[in-house]
């Protein structure tokens, strides 16, 4: 992954104060699991911010986010490092970094697929705004389902996939049962939608510039046991 970083100095000219910007271009090839600890930092200084906390120092930001000092260090030095030494993380500022290398400092528009049992809690979860997501539309093959309105949002006939691209949603949620989910995302993938977010327990196949990412709870649960004591 080449990345830009952009850092940005108040500085006061004459006229009025503006922004100077400076770009700091790095080669580094990211790890995948920095990418994945991103997000749950932003969580942790979102959390901090809801408590009015200005600065934090990185110490008390890891014990805080429940890793350690050098982890953060090492992560946040992929994209220039953030703290400054002494004083620490400006928490406000921390968010719009990690914000933007995550590219959610822009909202985008979500389409859900599949408004069944797992699609309503998705739709009626309110965290996915915190990151910038807007649930704009839902989309089912149920002629019950279609055309009903649920959280404001009116349920539209599956066959209509076609329209996000016109309507710039790129991201979007399946929640249709296993058998149908490739033929899903293959009419998603014509769509332009460039990110899904896969909750059938399958896995998928699409191009290489789509990326897709599968939770399969159930699965996860199956995982647990394994690490139980065992009982007598
Ligand atoms: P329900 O019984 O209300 O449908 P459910 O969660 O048990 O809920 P599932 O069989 O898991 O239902 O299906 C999830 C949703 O996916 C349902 O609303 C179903 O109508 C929808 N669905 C199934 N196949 C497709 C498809 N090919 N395209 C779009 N939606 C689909």
């Amino acid at each position: 992954m080449i990345l830009y970083t952009t850092t940005f100095t108040t500085c006061e000219c004459e006229h009025k104060q503006h922004e100077t910007v400076v770009y700091f271009m790095r080669y580094h090839r990211i790890p995948n699991e920095t990418v994945r600890r991103l997000p749950i930092y932003l969580r942790g200084l979102l959390s901090l911010r809801e408590e009015g906390r200005k600065s934090i120092s990185s110490r008390n930001l890891a014990e805080f986010l429940g890793y350690n000092p050098w982890q953060i260090r090492k992560d946040f030095s992929y994209f220039g490092g953030f703290g400054t030494r002494g004083i620490g993380y400006d928490v406000e500022k921390l968010i719009k970094q990690v914000k933007k290398i995550l590219k959610i400092d822009t909202v985008h528009k979500v389409a859900l697929v599949g408004v069944g049992n797992l699609g309503l809690a998705v739709l009626a979860y309110p965290g996915f705004k915190m990151y910038g997501f807007d649930i704009v539309a839902a989309f089912d093959s149920n002629p019950e389902k279609i055309g009903k309105k649920v959280t404001n949002i009116e349920i539209e006939d599956v066959s209509n996939l076609w329209m996000l691209k016109k309507r710039k949603i790129d991201l979007a949620i399946i929640a249709v049962p296993r058998e149908a989910a490739q033929k899903i995302a293959d009419a998603l993938v014509k769509a332009s939608i460039k990110g899904i977010l896969n909750f059938s327990p399958c896995r998928i196949a699409v191009p290489k510039k789509v990326k897709v990412i599968t939770i399969d709870i159930a699965m996860d649960l199956a995982r647990l046991p394994y690490y139980m004591p065992a009982s007598h």
